[in-house]
């Protein structure tokens, strides 16, 4: 299992959010307070209508006269009395108790229906003999003036619009003001390391990498003195892609570019452009280009390019015409401008496989530079980095934590690093040692240790036995990994122990190495087998391993004489639905792995046997000390057969954690 570098993890060389300028909960709260004050002017305007029945208004005003007019709006009455009668001195009480409400309206009352409402007025006011005076006004409109014209039509829709404008914050991820709202959504979300901001990293931060180094180096030069090398007739190359895993320092190389060419330096992810709306990418893209050449000399770093920058239109099914308007963008940018216009493009990618061959062609991408997880020497600096600024014992050995970290990206050995000196301090040492960077390994490896794991003898046995399988079959196979250490230590959730070995530091393969590791892989569960007679779901992970590589070396490696040399192996219809082969050649093949897998243990299970007195002895070391280093090994069954050059050089590390699969009944093991 390769350890994952914390892809996103802080960067203590980020400067702080600036806080936002204007927050949208201001505009907010404002409407609020708007709409309380208005309620209460409002209110103040309408001076307290008071809701009674057309009979008791009837009797008590317009039997006497006293009602000057009515409006009618819908079902709704507002009546206006006379302001003159109010001032008599019989009505002072009333006027009172109307808080002096002279202009009205003072009472409102619902009605049926306009006509009827009409007959009882001509009534009533026929009663009193009023001879029609009271003066009636009828409006469609619904009730009392702007207030309720507010409450009815504004209202709902500022509440839409707030809504509106939260999911789309929501979806932009933007926690606070700032870029991400409504009106800035097109724009682009770059962080601008600028004066003030300026990266202040070095190639000095950056370990190893020497070589990704250099070119960089050119580049920066060609910002710095763009006129050395256009006065000459020659192109300054407008892209750069960094090509490499996670962790492995991408980022910070670009940083430290940044830094040391002193110009600004934007940085902005891929899937930064993409939004649920269409042709937000594409103008994010044009503003962020349109950013850089006001800044110009500057560079931009896009971070995870293959985001947007996957190759266009390959799956019918799945095609994605924002992605591609982005992409398009993307190119239409980097085509219009100048070489010398000073603007570098700098972008991450761990696919360049993926990338649409657009995007590399010439004046767009077309300098790679790979980085590589490191190798010892690499590792070594790298821990230099890092523990420059931990208070560490003086014997702590740089070397030998860079030997027992093979497979670990820069991002995994700040990691640990970071984690020893928690692990230091929650045991209360003053000083980080070489304990601590070994907890810290353990737990970047597999996740915490968890001894207290309840593990019943039985099954410890049988783990034990397990991975002596796996230890003595390498010990004795001759392409077989060399040895680190291997334990019964559980870590994690799933892993029940497990063998580490130290891969050769090369890139061609050979089909020996091959079988080997497969037979190696086979190991735990044949001497299962052999000792018990039975065999565990111990060796799901083994079996994972075995059949991947089998299916590599007839499908893609051509090492399968049935099937001949062909490969099966094309990168870009990853996870497509569509086989490039026929049925029946997926039948071989199949069959074909079967028969691989079969012949390696058969291999594997003739050599342990030979080999039980050796298993025998590790497997009960094991039992008594849990963890054995490749000393131990040599002490207990002799010095392996095999030349081992090259130790400690390795590209890949290779653990081989046995797990468990759970089982329908429960998730511990039952042997
Ligand atoms: P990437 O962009 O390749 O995913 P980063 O550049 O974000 O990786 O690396 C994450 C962190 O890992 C860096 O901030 C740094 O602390 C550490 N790191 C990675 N590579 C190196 C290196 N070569 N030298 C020093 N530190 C490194
Ligand atoms: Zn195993």
């Amino acid at each position: 299992m390769t350890p994952k570098g914390p892809v996103g993890s802080p960067n203590p060389n980020m400067p702080p959010k600036k806080g936002p300028k204007f927050n949208i909960y201001w505009i907010y709260g404002l409407f609020l307070l708007a709409l309380i004050a208005l309620n209460f002017w409002g209110k103040d305007f309408t001076h307290n209508v008071k809701e009674e029945s057309f009979q008791s208004i009837n009797s008590r005003f317009i039997s006497k006269n006293w009602v000057d007019s009515m409006v009618v709006y819908g079902k709704s009455v507002d009546v206006f009395l006379d302001k003159d009668s109010l001032k008599l001195p019989v009505n002072a009480t009333l006027l009172k108790s109307l808080n002096n409400n002279l202009k009205g309206p003072q009472y409102s009352f619902t009605i049926g229906n306009v006509e009827t409402f009409r007959d009882d007025m001509t009534e009533a006011q026929k009663n009193a003999n009023l001879d029609q005076r009271i003066q009636v006004t009828y409006t469609e409109d619904a009730k009392s003036g702007w207030l309720g014209f507010i409450i009815q039509f504004i209202l709902p829709i500022v509440l839409m619009i707030g809504l509106f404008i939260l999911i789309m914050r929501k979806m932009s991820g933007g926690s606070g003001g700032g870029p991400g709202g409504i009106f800035n959504i097109g724009k682009s979300k770059a962080q601008l390391f600028d004066k003030g901001t300026k990266v202040n990293i070095t190639f000095n931060d950056v370990a190893g990498l020497d070589e990704a180094k250099v070119e960089v180096m050119e580049v920066v030069d060609f910002l710095k003195n763009p006129k050395k090398y256009t006065a000459l007739g020659g192109k300054i190359p407008k892209g750069c892609l960094l090509v490499g895993p996670p962790g492995t320092g991408k980022t910070l190389l670009a940083k430290a570019m940044a830094g040391e060419a002193q110009v600004p330096f934007f940085s902005m992810s891929g899937s930064d452009f993409v939004e649920m709306f269409v042709g937000v990418g594409a103008s994010r893209v044009r503003d962020l280009f349109k950013q850089a050449r006001e800044k110009s000399p500057c560079i931009i770093f896009i971070d995870e390019i293959d985001a947007i920058g996957r190759a266009r239109g390959k799956n019918q099914m799945m095609s994605n015409d924002e992605r591609e308007n982005t992409l398009n963008q993307l190119l239409v940018e980097m085509d219009g401008f100048a070489g010398d216009s000073g603007i570098i493009v700098l972008a991450a990618t761990n696919r360049p496989d993926v990338l649409d061959a657009a995007l590399l062609r010439p004046g767009r991408f077309d300098r790679q530079i790979s980085i590589d997880i490191p190798d010892l020497a690499g590792r070594e600096d790298i821990f230099k980095v890092h523990l420059k600024g931990l208070k560490k014992s003086s014997d702590l050995d740089v070397h030998k934590l860079a030997a027992q970290t093979p497979g670990f990206a820069g991002a995994d050995i700040a990691n640990v690093c970071n984690e020893a000196a928690l692990i230091a301090a929650r045991k209360g040492k003053s000083e980080v040692n070489l304990d601590d960077f070994n907890d810290a390994i353990d737990r970047i490896i597999g996740g915490l240790e968890k001894r207290t794991k309840i593990i019943s003898p039985e099954e410890k046995k049988v783990i034990a036995y397990h991975e002596a399988g796996h230890a003595v079959s390498g010990w004795f196979l001759e392409y077989a990994y060399p040895l680190v250490k291997v334990t019964i230590v559980p870590r994690g959730d799933a892993a029940l122990g497990y063998a580490q070995y130290l891969p050769k530091e090369k890139y061609l393969t050979l089909k020996e190495e091959l079988e080997d590791r497969m037979a190696m892989a086979l190991g735990g569960r044949v001497v299962e087998e052999l000792v018990f007679k039975k065999i565990s779901t111990g060796a799901l992970s083994d079996l994972q391993q075995v059949t991947k590589m089998a299916y590599a070396m007839v499908s893609i490696y051509g090492m399968n004489d049935k099937l001949g040399n062909i490969s099966f192996y094309d990168p870009q219809s990853e996870g497509g639905f569509q086989k490039p082969y026929s049925e029946e050649t997926g039948r071989l093949i199949d069959d074909e792995v079967r028969l691989l897998s079969a012949k390696a243990y058969e291999r594997v299970k003739k050599l342990l046997t030979e080999k039980m007195p050796e298993v025998k002895i590790i497997a009960e070391q094991l039992l008594e000390k849990e963890v054995l280093f490749k000393d131990d090994l040599e002490r207990l069954i002799g010095k392996r057969p095999w030349d081992e050059h090259q130790v400690f050089e390795d590209i890949i590390q290779a653990t081989i954690p046995d797990t468990i699969a759970p089982s329908p009944e429960s998730t511990t093991p039952t042997v």
